[in-house]
């Protein structure tokens, strides 16, 4: 079964997420925007060994911290989709806007959901469903643990929001249309861990979330 543990990082408190199967104690780390020395005290901590990056999206605040865990601790970098290849060549300049520590670009070893075609990643013996969200970024994706009915969503959907549009290539009715598309379909009891903020479930932001709740 997958488990998990939610570190908020950087100035922006970004859900980094630390997933791992329990019988093989094998870890990836969600979107590790910043404070490396934190994530791999907490890795260390629960006795786990981190085999990979896995990204949602490549805001700096979800990937700052990629290209120097990379190289340092030799894993691989797993998404997002090839969409947001902008957005990495951007992050030295986002870190700077932003008042960042200094971010590098980087290459992923492999982009996720190509074609915007559903993918699976896997960590010992658990699977995990990776879906296309575009939207907020256009190579945005979700990570969707059946199993434990978790779903790490980034900055996708939040307790009573959605993400910002007003980016380049954002667009908001693409978002809405990718939270109902490809996010309710799972199942109203999937808990979510946005990117910022507390867990909800799908069902409740159906009922309750202004932007995406069923008419
Ligand atoms: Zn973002
Ligand atoms: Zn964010």
């Amino acid at each position: 079964m997958l488990q998990y543990l939610t570190v908020p990082v950087t100035a922006f408190q970004q859900n980094c997420s630390i997933v791992w199967c329990d019988a093989t104690r094998r870890a990836a780390v969600i979107d590790p925007g910043g404070e490396l020395p934190r994530l791999r005290a907490e890795v260390r901590r629960l006795g786990l060994t981190l085999e990979a990056i896995w990204l949602t999206h490549a805001h700096i605040d979800h990937a700052g911290g990629t290209a120097q865990l990379a190289r340092e601790d030799a894993l691989p970098i797993i998404g997002p989709h090839a969409a947001d290849q902008f957005w990495i060549d951007g992050l030295a300049q986002q870190s700077r806007m932003f008042g960042f520590p200094p971010s590098e670009p980087f290459t992923p070893t492999r982009w996720l959901c190509p074609g915007g075609v559903d993918d699976r990643v896997t960590l010992g013996d658990c699977e995990l469903e990776v879906r296309h969200c575009p939207g907020h970024t256009p190579g945005h994706v979700v990570f969707v643990s059946r199993e434990a009915q978790r779903a790490f969503v980034g900055d996708v959907l939040f307790a009573g929001g959605i993400g910002r549009t007003d980016f380049p290539l954002g667009d908001h009715d693409t978002l809405v249309a990718a939270i109902r598309t490809q996010l309710w379909p799972l199942g109203d009891d999937i808990v979510f861990i946005p990117g910022h903020g507390p867990e909800s479930s799908f069902g409740r932001e159906r009922r309750h979330n202004p932007y995406v709740r069923d008419v």
